[in-house]
């Protein structure tokens, strides 16, 4: 069996690393050819911790994190409606830490050692056909009149991208 991610957001690189993990190999097509721009900042509570550890990858990410120790709810004045202690509430499965998503991506993609990762190609269509499945794949970039590329196809669980 040959398995097709796509998507490398968290939930593709988190999904790679846990079938390396099994020692199973995957392809990972992703439509953008990079990290997410920016900084825009992540609040990972304990249970996202708890599956990082389980991924074997908390030290690495912890290193890039700032802990959050509490979570103040405000109405839309800012008026205080709420002060959570996190250890109060997630203590059970983890620390609660922040970090820019770009750097999360980043981890998790670094991370990924057996899995064959290709950016800036975006998944257009898929077809089951009696000997497996098709998917064609766009060849990114974009260009102002749609897309151009080729139709590479993984046919019957094979990956022939060109
Ligand atoms: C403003 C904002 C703030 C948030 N803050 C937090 C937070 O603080 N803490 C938290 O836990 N969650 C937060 N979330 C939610 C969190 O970001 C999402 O739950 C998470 O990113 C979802 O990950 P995903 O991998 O499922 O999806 P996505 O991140 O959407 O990843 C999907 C990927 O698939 C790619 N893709 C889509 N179609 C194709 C295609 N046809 N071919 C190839 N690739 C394709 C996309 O380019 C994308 O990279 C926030 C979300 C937003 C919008």
């Amino acid at each position: 069996m040959q398995i097709l991610i796509l998507g490398g957001g968290i939930a593709g690189l988190c999904l790679a690393k846990a079938l390396e993990q099994r020692g199973i190999p995957a392809d990972l097509v992703e439509r953008h050819s990079g990290q997410p721009a920016g900084g825009a900042g992540l609040y990972l509570p304990g249970n996202a911790a708890r599956a990082l550890k389980q991924l074997g990858l908390l030290a690495d990410v912890t290193a890039k994190t700032a802990p959050i120790e509490t979570q103040r709810i405000v109405d839309s004045r800012g008026k205080p409606l709420n002060t959570v202690r996190t250890q109060d509430v997630w203590r059970e499965c983890g620390p609660c830490l922040s970090l820019p998503r770009n750097v999360l991506h980043a981890r998790l993609q670094a991370a990924l050692i057996r899995t064959n990762v290709s950016l800036g190609k975006a998944v257009d269509n898929i077809r089951q056909s009696p000997a497996g499945c098709e998917v064609a794949v766009w060849l990114l970039p974009l260009t102002m009149s749609g897309m151009t590329g080729c139709w590479p196809r993984w046919r019957g669980g094979l990956m022939t991208p060109t």
